[in-house]
């Protein structure tokens, strides 16, 4: 057989020959980038399934970057099946949209993630999918709220900003019993503080849906957007599967590959997070310009009877915690000196999410909200403390001076 003319330079160029020796293996794995994935025949490209992970047919239905972080996801919190999503609110949108029909009604609690809300508000109800909000510290109000139209119920343990920690394992229970799914932002548990899908510790109850904002713990950085839906049941996790196929998500495989590599340490950060915001919650709770410190590990907070229930053993006899806590400044200081305490911080920076090393803070106006009246909450401005890595006494002394010239006279 005559061998073919050589091709030209350019074709040579991307039509290669060399294939590096199998083999090669480090402690961090590739990042394979792939909008289009090559079939060997066309056998190959009518056979190959994209619904799980035997094969693969195109980078949006995953490359083996994605699968790796998906299984190693699963493992974490405990499920079979993981999607990854470009967000943490894309993934919470995925949930929603692969569940919800015109006339199917979703409940969340009243202190979720605000554009979990907003996303209910706004876009839900362009749809005629209904939403009432439940009070997450009554279970009876979240009894009392299903009706034969609700289709979904989204947890949070515990609620953002105000971080009051529901009673997950009744919350879930009677969602089980009138037959309705659920779906937990397990973003503050991360799959370190609780098992989302062991809730009882006998392996009999669990959520239906773990969605896990990587944006926080998983990244670590500051840096990287994504998210991720972990399911355990096949059936499930096809529905949400085919949605996030049909909506075009998919993410970067270098953000995939960043998370990938902070993984691996991401027990130990939560663990040290957990440590100082605990120190710092407590100290706050000393000062006088604070009339309500909010965090659930600390005796007092809002649902901390539920969190020590839940969380009181988790990874040793302290329990866990994210790393995160909020404040009511005492409603007799002005907003003026709540904003000039933030700006006044120099090591906590002003900007939103966390789980990175950096230490935030965020003032909220908790009345605009809540749909609901908040009586376990003092009255005053919330503000909210995402702690980073840096040494607690230098966040102490921090906290100390803006204090003192915000809130002096
Ligand atoms: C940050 C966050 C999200 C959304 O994550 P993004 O990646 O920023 O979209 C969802 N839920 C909770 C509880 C969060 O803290």
């Amino acid at each position: 057989m005559t061998q073919p003319p050589a091709p030209d330079l350019r074709t040579r160029l991307i039509h290669h020959d060399y294939r590096p020796p199998a083999g090669f293996e480090a402690p961090q794995p590739a990042v394979h980038k792939a909008s289009t994935v090559i079939f060997p025949n066309v056998a190959a490209m009518r056979a190959r399934e994209w619904k799980d992970k035997s094969s693969y047919t195109y980078g949006l239905h995953g490359t083996p970057t994605t699968y790796q972080l998906e299984e190693r996801l699963a493992t974490l919190e405990g499920g079979r099946q993981c999607l990854l999503a470009p967000s943490g609110l894309a993934a919470i949108a995925t949930v929603s949209l692969a569940l919800l029909r015109h006339g199917d009604e979703v409940l969340i609690p009243d202190n979720a993630y605000g554009p979990n809300k907003a996303l209910a508000e706004v876009e839900l109800r362009h749809y005629g999918i209904r939403h009432q909000v439940y009070d997450p510290l009554d279970p009876a109000d979240l009894a009392a709220r299903i009706t034969d139209a609700t289709r979904l119920v989204w947890l949070e343990a515990p609620g953002s900003v105000t971080l009051e920690f529901p009673d997950l394992p009744e919350q879930v229970r009677i969602c089980r019993a009138r037959g309705v799914t659920t779906a937990l932002d397990n973003t503050w548990g991360a799959g370190l503080a609780f098992a989302p899908f062991d809730l009882a510790g006998d392996g009999q109850l669990g959520v239906d849906i773990s969605v896990h904002a990587l944006t926080k713990y998983p990244s670590g950085g500051g840096d990287v957007l994504m998210g991720s839906i972990t399911t355990r049941d096949e059936a499930l996790h096809l529905r949400m599967k085919l949605t996030h196929m049909r909506l075009g998500l998919g993410v970067g495989a270098n953000d995939v590959e960043a998370v990938l590599r902070s993984l691996p340490s991401m027990a130990l950060r939560y663990r040290a997070h957990d440590a100082a915001a605990r120190a710092l919650a407590q100290w706050m709770g000393t000062k006088a310009p604070v009339a309500q410190v909010l965090h659930p590990a600390l005796p007092g907070s809002p649902g901390h009877e539920h969190w020590r229930a839940l969380c009181g053993s988790a990874g040793g006899p302290e329990g866990a915690a994210a790393g995160l806590f909020s404040v009511v400044i005492d409603a007799r200081h002005t907003q003026a000196q709540v904003d000039a305490f933030c700006d006044g911080l120099r090591l906590f920076r002003l900007g939103y999410s966390w789980g990175g090393p950096m230490s935030l803070v965020v003032p909220y106006d908790l009345p605009g909200m809540r749909e609901r009246a908040t009586p376990h909450l003092e009255a005053g401005t919330v503000v909210r403390f995402a702690v980073g890595l840096e040494a607690v006494e230098d966040l102490r002394q921090d906290l100390a001076q803006a204090m003192e010239r915000a809130f002096a006279g």
